[in-house]
């Protein structure tokens, strides 16, 4: 390690960012780091800002988009996991629980507490208390910290309305957990290790890196956007790739422990804020979910172990039809018509592998592997990301031999958007109905940016609504202050909306416009973005038609 010493300018306004050019300028013209990170997920993202709060230089490159791999396909669940009870993976469920009651101090706009049942059914007695008993124990392991587990009766509306064969159901235990936005809490850590000090670039790839003689490492980079290699020196490299890790050059020793297990989500259109729904596959071991996300319905998720990773990571029709059979065993179909199936996305799991065992039975919990100064990331829950990071921090002190310095962890620090919360929101709100804006478009803006709406507030021109999906303010926000470079970046991995029924595709013109006056993009190039988002959607479409004989449309990238 350098320990590089700079006079860190740090800027306290809360929300403040410096932009990718600039700091892609300051980069290449002192290319010394103490650690270079490669990949802007969650990990990448967390071990960035760790490491700059230590004070070191640190750069992170995502070769896309932040939150474009794994990180953006999760089920959005900040939790210890009730499932990896049955696997006794007890440290993994109170890591999980403690993480995930960090998250709700740190990040309330993006992290809420909700409410699951987990339905049970009458003539399995046994299923009764073995529920009953994890819960206990997911009580005791933490999870009582927000509200103990409690019985829900069968003539409870929510069950009423939702279920399949009401009366073959005794009731259903509930209890409380979080749900996440986890691609905005890619992008909030991302502005947050900037704040810290970190420089953090997207569509900048890395390629290899050669070790001198003298143990210093020589990375070499590819600037995807000015088309451009470069080279950084590093006293370590941090690799948190997620399912490319083992692809990079210097890492293919990793192999043979590398498991990866796809699992896919389906969004209905479908308006739902009630309880989340936990049930059991039967069939095979493990359990699904329905919850509500962004005010419509997502049932998740599947395993099956795939050999190569696409980009990105296509649903295919079996795994939609192994939901739908799910869905139409077990809910209502006034409640839950396959008819409004609109979305479906995969992401991929990497496992540590070291047994034979099938992927479910696999433990979630991270490795670090460490080669002298490389340290490389084999898994991981997105709720532990911050303490995944931390041991890995703790492990580069151990390599690297630090004794002159201790390792602080940040606990209970805000994220951009937790600050000034209360007041920010209220003016905001204020501001917005002054200007007869409908409450939804607002509630919108502050459940993405948290206080940092209070950027539209200072400009009243950003209050314009962008139809249903949006307001001005936000592309302005998400570009410049998020690094969004494209059509796809506003739509997908800053607002969301390719997640909402119109995917977006009426904001595409607006955006397109802003894109053009800030980053001085080209009509033909912004016209080739939009093509190529409207291709993927129409692209994939048949996969979920062919599924259920309907419409439909996969994530794009
Ligand atoms: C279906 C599914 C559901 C899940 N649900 C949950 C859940 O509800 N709760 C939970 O806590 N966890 C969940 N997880 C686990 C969680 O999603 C992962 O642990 C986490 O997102 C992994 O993050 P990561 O940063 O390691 O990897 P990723 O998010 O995949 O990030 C890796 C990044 O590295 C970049 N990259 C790759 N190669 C290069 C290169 N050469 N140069 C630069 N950048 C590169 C990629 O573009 C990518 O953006 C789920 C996982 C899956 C698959």
């Amino acid at each position: 390690m350098y320990f590089v010493e700079e006079d860190k300018e740090k800027d306290e306004e809360p929300g403040w960012c410096r932009t990718r050019e600039e700091m892609l300028k300051e980069v290449k013209s002192k290319p010394l780091f103490d650690i270079v990170v490669i990949g802007g997920g969650i990990h990448g993202a967390c071990f960035a800002r760790l490491a700059a709060y230590n004070g070191f230089k640190v750069l992170l490159v995502e070769k896309k988009d932040y939150a474009f791999g794994t990180s953006s396909r999760t089920s959005k669940m900040a939790h210890g996991g009730l499932r990896y009870l049955e696997i006794f993976d007890l440290k993994q469920v109170k890591e999980g629980l403690k993480a995930r009651d960090e998250l709700l101090k740190t990040a309330p706009h993006l992290v809420k507490i909700h409410n699951f049942l987990v339905p049970i059914d009458k003539s399995k007695f046994f299923d009764r208390v073995r529920i009953k008993f994890g819960l206990s124990l997911y009580d005791l392991l933490g999870g009582k910290r927000i509200g103990k587990h409690s019985w829900y009766p069968a003539e409870s509306r929510p069950l009423v309305i939702t279920l399949n064969k009401t009366s073959e159901w005794s009731g259903a235990y509930e209890y409380l957990d979080g749900l996440m936005n986890d691609t905005r809490l890619v992008i909030e850590n991302i502005i947050s290790a900037i704040q810290e000090g970190a420089f953090c670039i997207n569509y900048c790839e890395w390629k290899y890196f050669k070790r001198t003689s003298d143990g210093e490492l020589i990375c070499t980079l590819y600037d995807n956007i000015n088309k451009e290699e470069f080279e950084v020196k590093a006293g370590a490299v941090v690799n948190c790739a997620g399912p490319w890790v083992k692809e990079m050059p210097g890492f293919q020793g990793l192999k043979k422990k590398i498991l990866f297990s796809q699992g896919i989500h389906l969004l209905f259109d479908v308006s739902w804020n009630g309880p989340a729904f936990l049930m059991p596959k039967r069939e095979k071991p493990g359990y699904y979910f329905v919850w509500p996300f962004l005010g419509k319905v997502l049932v998740g998720t599947t395993e099956r172990v795939v050999s190569e990773i696409p980009e990105p990571p296509t649903p295919t029709e079996e795994e939609i039809k192994e939901l739908f059979s799910y869905i139409k065993r077990d809910f209502n179909t006034d409640f839950l018509p396959l008819s409004k199936a609109y979305y479906a996305y995969a992401g991929v799991r990497t496992l540590y592998n070291s047994t034979n065992r099938p992927s479910i039975f696999i433990s979630r919990r991270p490795r670090w592997v460490v080669h002298g100064s490389v340290l490389t990331l084999i898994g991981g829950k997105f709720t532990t990301a911050n303490l995944t990071a931390l041991e890995g921090l703790k492990l580069l002190f151990k390599a690297a031999d630090i004794r002159d310095r201790s390792l602080i962890y940040p606990e209970g620090r805000l994220l951009p958007g937790a600050g000034l919360l209360r007041r920010s929101v209220d003016e905001f709100l204020l501001a917005g109905r002054e200007r007869g804006i409908p409450d939804k478009l607002l509630y919108s803006a502050i459940n993405r940016f948290g206080s940092r709406v209070r950027y539209i507030t200072q400009n009243s021109s950003w209050f314009e609504p962008i139809g249903n999906s949006c307001l001005v303010g936000e592309v302005m926000l998400s570009i410049k202050q998020e690094q969004a470079l494209t059509i796809n970046d506003v739509l997908k991995r800053r607002l969301l909306v390719q997640y909402l029924p119109d995917k977006g595709i009426g904001a595409i013109g607006k955006i397109k416009e802003i894109l053009k006056n800030i980053l001085k993009k080209q009509e033909a190039e912004l016209d080739k973005e939009e093509e190529q988002y409207k291709k993927r959607l129409k692209e994939v479409d048949g996969v979920l038609e062919r599924a259920r004989g309907g419409g439909g449309s996969f994530d794009c990238d």
